[in-house]
């Protein structure tokens, strides 16, 4: 018989660990403080990227998100059956974009390693560069091409994700106000919402996102987690595939959507909880966007918006058991990277409750690793 389980927070993380859990037979009940996917969920620019995400080398993150791009195929089309309703699932690819020929050297490094875990990366230039992608200012050098990149509409997804686990018999329990998580006498796992209501389960996955911190006293554990604002904004493009791929610089990237719209992100400020859009934050983007499509100095934007990143002390998430209170689990701090891991990390946290192993090694992720050791 399928376990009861509590999930604290609706985001794609929240959504996606209930969805596998349901489609494995348990029993779920989603709690969540505001509106399913009305926080860094809804706001993301959907990129699955994890070649242009991880420049640096293949650590354990970039192995956690290359899974998780892998699984996405079968996980996108499953959601939109499930929920019978649809969202943008692209495969443009990616051109990471230099400037300078000192810079063709570092691109042709990512690539050498990026090949070896089935990229086909290539580096592109002159008029091959241009055939690709005619409307990039002349000034870029050269790019790294990624054809298996590919792109969601985030909020569509989120969407699809809460209707998925309605339709699979989740009860998603929102607008509660901050919801606690509070000690359980038999080992079960218990919070409590802010009217004194009682949730009680046979385990509580803490997905909480940037909220995350407020749990360390609760989960006698650090948590290490910081809101990070990404402000963002959207042009409406003059003509359908004016822009034709996703495109990252040093300063920001771009995302072309099928509903003829260009997504423009992102900055990352230190502003506590505040998802305020500032002058200061969207004009940076401003700027940058126009060394890269001269086209766009022309244009405003018609949307501008923030969210918060759920950002760790060493840039990984914490997923896993907690050692002390085996009922709770933890999924948060996916920083720039949740869309992309929802998929993989759904799978994990299902498979720990079954008590199976993982595909993916979760060591690395491991929620303790902030804790410190008493002095003995
Ligand atoms: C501008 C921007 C662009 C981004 N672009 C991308 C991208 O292109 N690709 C990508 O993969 N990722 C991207 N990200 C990152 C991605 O959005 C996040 O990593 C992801 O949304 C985190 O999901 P989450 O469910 O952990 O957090 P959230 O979506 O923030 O969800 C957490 C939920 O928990 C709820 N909650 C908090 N505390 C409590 C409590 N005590 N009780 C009950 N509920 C609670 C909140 O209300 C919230 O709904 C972007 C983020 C931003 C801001």
């Amino acid at each position: 018989m399928g376990k009861h389980i509590l999930i604290l927070g609706g985001g794609v993380i929240g959504l996606s660990t209930a969805f596998a859990c349901a489609q494995r037979g348990h029993r779920v009940t989603v709690l969540e403080q505001g509106r399913c996917g009305g926080q860094a969920s809804g706001a993301a620019a959907g990129m699955l990227a994890p070649f242009s995400e991880n420049g640096e080398g293949p650590d354990d993150f970039f192995r956690l998100c290359l899974a998780s791009l892998q699984l996405y195929p079968a996980w996108q089309q499953t959601v939109k059956e499930v929920s019978g309703r649809t969202f943008e699932y692209s495969h443009t690819g990616s051109l990471n974009v230099v400037y300078h020929e000192s810079d063709r050297l570092a691109l042709a490094g990512r690539a050498a390693w990026q090949e070896r875990f089935g990229a086909q990366p290539q580096i592109v230039e002159g008029a091959d560069l241009h055939r690709l992608e005619p409307a990039l200012s002349p000034a870029v050098h050269a790019a790294l091409y990624h054809p298996d990149e590919s792109h969601i509409y985030a909020p569509d997804y989120v969407l699809a994700l809460e209707e998925a686990c309605r339709k699979s018999g989740v009860q998603i329990v929102d607008h509660l106000g901050s919801v606690r998580v509070i000690a359980s006498p038999d080992h079960r796992a218990c919070a409590v919402d802010k009217k004194g209501v009682t949730y009680e389960g046979d385990c509580l996955v803490v997905c909480n996102g940037a909220w995350a911190g407020e749990l360390q006293e609760a989960l006698g554990l650090q948590i290490p987690v910081y809101p990070i604002r990404g402000q963002i904004c959207a042009y409406e493009l003059p003509a359908p595939g004016s822009v034709r791929h996703m495109v990252f610089g040093s300063q920001g990237y771009v995302v072309p959507k099928a509903n003829g719209t260009l997504v423009c992100g992102a900055s990352e400020d230190v502003a506590g909880f505040d998802t305020a859009v500032t002058e200061r934050g969207i004009q940076r983007l401003l700027n940058w966007n126009h060394r890269l499509y001269p086209f766009l100095e022309e244009l405003e934007p018609y949307h501008r918006w923030a969210g918060l990143r759920p950002a760790t002390q060493d840039g990984y998430p914490l997923l896993g058991r907690l050692s002390q209170q085996p009922a709770i689990l933890m999924a948060a701090g996916h920083y720039r990277n949740g869309i992309l891991l929802s998929p993989v990390t759904g799978q994990a946290v299902a498979d720990l409750i079954d008590d199976r192993t993982p595909q993916v090694s979760l060591a690395r992720f491991a929620l303790e690793r902030f804790t410190r050791q008493p002095v003995r």
